[in-house]
């Protein structure tokens, strides 16, 4: 039996994970789940898959989760120390599906114990893509991408030398907005930014598809996990999401990825590489579709494309900076203290002062710097924040 282990098991890319698991119970041992604030769900799943240990990321939702799990033998736990000691209890298979910069401490633990690590969690690469690329080699880990398009390159590649490449093009639905007049995006709320057309998704990235920061954040996780130049990534706006990526070869052969927007293709082909296994996901019936349409992205309405290029540019720990700066304008912007298009102009502010604020910028990339450069961006993201309200 295999020994997986799923953090962020509670959200929606651990639930989909959670549904490929439970329908081949005998193959998995499942080591531990991981949460937030849902403790009700943790511990459904936790007793459902006889899990060892579930771990809440919250200290005071310990007592509740405890009572949740009284009688059925499973360890509870809670906090920071908790994930990471999780990361380090001996598993073959571990899904990385916590949302933001918080999923990056568990994830290197999970790659130093030699596990395979599943990676949803875009934001460790482009927070510190190096240092997880680094602690996998040293440790002989595999790190398998779980985002949509990322599995899409990654399979476009079985067999192909990374040498002929000239290009790999990801797709973006183009998110909620994507027809809005562009003068009305000040306006958008909150439930309108959380709604996507396409995918069914966490509410955190559903709101960055509508900004196109997790296309940005996309763009430099393809950077970071294939190796290539940056002039090489494109992005395609394609409205209707079935096209995932394309990889373009020198000899002017372009590799299509296709499937229906459902993760639990991406997910369950990490579960099952280097195999193919039958997957529950519908299969697409193109004459039905009948069209697929494609057009260049409006750089002023995804403002944050652009800054993708200057992180990309910049490199060091400035993937971490507006990863950062990122995360905190979406609080905001959730907490409803800023207006939709103040996001990009608030991580656009923190990237032209992180330089002169800080000379961590060009410093090594490890655990501590990204961290700290992570806190540096926050602060100057609130201070941005604050001005734009007042
Ligand atoms: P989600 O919000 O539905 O779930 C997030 C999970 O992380 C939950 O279990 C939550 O309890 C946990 N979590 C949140 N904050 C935490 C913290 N500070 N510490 C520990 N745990 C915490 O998110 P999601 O949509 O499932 O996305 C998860 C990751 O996968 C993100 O990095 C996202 O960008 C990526 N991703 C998601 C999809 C998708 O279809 N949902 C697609 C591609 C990539
Ligand atoms: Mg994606």
């Amino acid at each position: 039996m295999r020994k997986i282990s799923i953090f962020g098991a509670t959200g929606s890319i651990g639930q989909s994970t959670i549904d490929l698991i439970r329908r081949a119970p005998d193959a998995y041992d499942v080591v531990a789940l991981t949460g937030g604030h849902n403790i009700a769900r943790l511990s459904a799943d936790a007793i459902a898959l006889q899990a060892d240990l579930a771990v809440t990321a919250h200290d005071d939702r310990l007592e509740d989760l405890r009572a949740a799990l009284a009688g059925s033998g499973i360890e509870a736990a809670a906090g920071q120390a908790a994930l990471i000691e999780a990361a380090t209890r001996p598993a073959d298979w571990i899904m990385s599906a916590i949302v933001g910069v918080a999923g990056l401490a568990p994830g290197l633990k999970a790659l130093e114990q030699g596990a395979t690590l599943a990676l949803a969690n875009k934001e460790s690469l482009v927070c510190a893509g190096q240092l997880l690329l680094q602690t996998a080699a040293r440790h002989r880990a595999r790190l398998l991408p779980v985002d949509s398009e990322h599995s899409a390159v990654f399979q476009g590649l079985v067999g192909e030398d990374i040498a002929a490449v000239e290009r790999i093009i990801i797709t973006a639905s183009g998110g909620a907005f994507r027809d809005w007049p562009l003068e009305d995006l000040k306006e958008a709320s909150l439930a309108q930014a959380s709604s996507h057309p396409n995918w069914d998704m966490g509410q955190r990235i559903t709101i960055d598809s509508a900004s196109m920061f997790n296309k940005a954040l996309e763009v430099i996780e393809t950077r970071e996990y294939f190796g290539v130049e940056p002039e090489q990534i494109e992005v395609l706006v394609h409205p209707e999401s079935l096209v995932h990526a394309l990889v373009g070869f020198n000899d002017g052969a372009l590799m299509a990825h296709l499937g229906a927007a459902d993760m639990r293709h991406a997910i369950g082909y990490a579960l099952h590489w280097p195999e193919r296994r039958d997957l529950p996901v519908a299969r697409l019936d193109l004459a039905a579709i009948g069209q697929l349409n494609f057009r260049a992205p409006d750089l002023a309405r995804y403002p944050a494309l652009a800054q993708a290029r200057d992180v990309m540019q910049r490199r060091g720990l400035m993937g971490a900076a507006f990863n950062a700066a990122k995360e905190r304008a979406l609080d905001h912007f959730i907490a409803d203290r800023i207006k939709f298009t103040d996001m990009a102009e608030i991580t656009a502010r923190v990237l032209e002062q992180i330089e002169t604020q800080s000379g961590l910028i060009d410093s090594a990339m490890t655990l501590d710097n990204v961290t700290q450069i992570d806190h540096i961006a926050r602060k100057l993201a609130d201070v941005a924040a604050a001005q734009n309200t007042g």
